[in-house]
């Protein structure tokens, strides 16, 4: 009967409701936890594994040297390249593509690479409306390269002690 009565008189007074009002109160002056994406972007790790990316040197030269290091590792065979040596006599690849639509972003193809060339880099906004569009080829992944390149460089930088 006294529990009746109780949730009676917290009917009658809208206890349940004033107090969801309060918490709205509270929480209504309080520093935000959520960001406005796309137009605001939370910070990422110096180690997250996003986009691939070709990198050049400073001069332009391309980084790859063609080992198909990267192409051994790569645990789903989303990588596929072609070589041949230059006039100079220099190794350069042909051919440098990646099926991402296969790519569980590992990382190990970066991680393979001896001279830091195939990068997994920042952006993660890269959907697509066809399948066709993720499967990369070399000229995607130096445009790719150029693009990041700043970003890129601090982000191994930053990470250099611990590789
Ligand atoms: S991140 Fe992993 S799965 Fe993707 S291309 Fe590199 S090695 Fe292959
Ligand atoms: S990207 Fe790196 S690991 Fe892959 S072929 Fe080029 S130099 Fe070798």
């Amino acid at each position: 009967m006294f529990k009746k009565l109780y949730f009676n008189i917290k009917n009658f007074f809208l206890i349940e409701i004033i107090r969801g009002l309060m918490l709205t109160l509270k929480y209504f002056f309080k520093k935000k936890v959520t960001i406005n994406y796309p137009y605001e972007k939370g910070p990422i790790s110096p180690r997250f594994r996003g986009e691939h990316a070709l990198r050049r040197y400073p001069n332009g030269e391309e980084r790859c040297i063609a080992c198909k290091l990267c192409e051994a590792i790569c645990p789903a065979q989303a990588i596929k390249i072609e070589a041949e040596p230059r006039p100079d006599g220099s190794r350069r690849t042909t051919k440098y593509d990646i099926d991402m639509t296969k790519c569980i972003y590992c990382g190990f193809c970066a991680e393979a690479c001896p001279v830091d060339a195939i990068v997994e880099g920042p952006n993660f906004e890269f959907a697509t409306e066809t399948r066709e569009e993720l499967f990369y080829d070399k000229e995607k992944l130096l445009a790719n390269g150029e693009r990041w390149e700043d970003q890129i460089a601090a982000s191994l930088k930053l990470d250099s002690n611990y590789r």
